[in-house]
């Protein structure tokens, strides 16, 4: 059994190579929920239906997000209504999000909404959120307090970041299946995610950080980072203004409480000494995902580590 903990497009991406060696049954991927957002009266999960969009094959891989080739004419109609018009969801995705919202409502949780979706989408995998509860990921700018899909997509990431607020953190439990599938893998893989508001959501999740530290089973990350900048997103900015360097070294410190092993680009082969001195074995690789071989590769040294 391996857990993998996973945001949306650097996790997907990374998850789409482990599946060529890892059969769907024996992987439980636990998956961030701070951006859910309701919009339109819908409730969108954005990193659940990456993750689940990718491994189902279905996902439009040139943006990350949402189902290849699909239409926007219903966001086309709202926006003539005058709705919100800064969140891209497509037709499809759009059905994804009535489903999700007409279940909750029908009294299911949102793992039962989630593991509907993925088995009907032809997925194996068990893809987990990381709580059932109500939990939302804000961030404080220069600008005011926004949640953090409409800083990330309204505001494009353009402001100062002051901090970052888990709304909901102190209430929450990890949804069911996700301590007992830490507890009784061989291996946890931190997927190379935003590390503040991806990884670091599910981490802020009381019980899960606790479970990382007691289980048995080798604990491994791989670097959103690569030569002191992520390949894509907002990461920097949140690290910065939350006085972490943006750096593998950084994201190394954020996780050398639970973590064995810490996966470094080749270009950072200079962090290596001081990311062991945090007491973590480093593997240096390739860690950029070019295509599928890129991602197969490193999806191997993942599992050899
Ligand atoms: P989001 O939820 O869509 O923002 O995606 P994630 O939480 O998965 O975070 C995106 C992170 O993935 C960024 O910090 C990127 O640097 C990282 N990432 C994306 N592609 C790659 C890649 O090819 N290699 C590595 N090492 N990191 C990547
Ligand atoms: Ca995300």
């Amino acid at each position: 059994m391996i857990t993998a903990l996973a945001g949306g497009v650097g996790a997907a991406r990374f998850l789409t190579g482990l599946i060529q060696f890892v059969e769907q049954e024996d992987l439980t991927v636990v998956v961030n929920t701070g951006d859910d957002v309701e919009l339109f009266g819908l409730h969108v999960s954005p990193d659940v239906d990456i993750v689940t969009y990718t491994l189902a094959g279905i996902v439009n891989d040139v943006v990350g997000w949402g189902v290849r080739g699909d239409s926007f004419g219903c966001l086309g109609m709202l926006k003539r209504f005058g709705e919100v018009d800064w969140f891209n969801l497509g037709d499809r995705d759009f059905a994804a999000s009535i489903l999700r919202t007409k279940l909750l409502r029908a009294g299911f949780s949102l793992s039962q909404v989630s593991a509907k979706i993925s088995s009907d989408l032809g997925l194996k995998v068990k893809i987990l959120p990381m709580t059932d509860g109500k939990f939302s990921t804000y961030v404080r700018t220069s600008e005011g307090v926004v949640h953090f899909e409409e800083y990330l997509v309204k505001r494009a990431a353009q402001d100062e970041v002051l901090g970052v607020n888990f709304v909901g953190m102190d209430m929450v439990r990890p949804a069911v299946g996700v301590v007992e599938s830490i507890l009784s893998s061989e291996r946890v893989i931190l997927c190379p995610s935003n590390p503040i508001v991806s990884i670091g959501a599910i981490l802020s999740v009381p019980g899960i950080r606790e479970s990382l530290r007691e289980t048995a089973a080798r604990k491994v990350a791989i670097s959103p980072i690569i030569a002191g900048a992520p390949v894509k997103g907002p990461a920097a900015k949140l690290l910065h203004g939350l006085g972490v360097e943006v750096s593998a070294f950084g994201v190394a410190k954020l996780y050398a409480d639970f973590l064995d092993v810490f996966v470094i680009d080749s270009l950072d082969v200079a962090e290596k000494g001081r990311i062991e001195q945090l007491g973590l074995q480093v593997v240096v690789a390739d860690t950029l995902m070019k295509d599928l071989p890129t991602k197969a590769a490193l999806a191997k040294v993942v599992l050899d580590a």
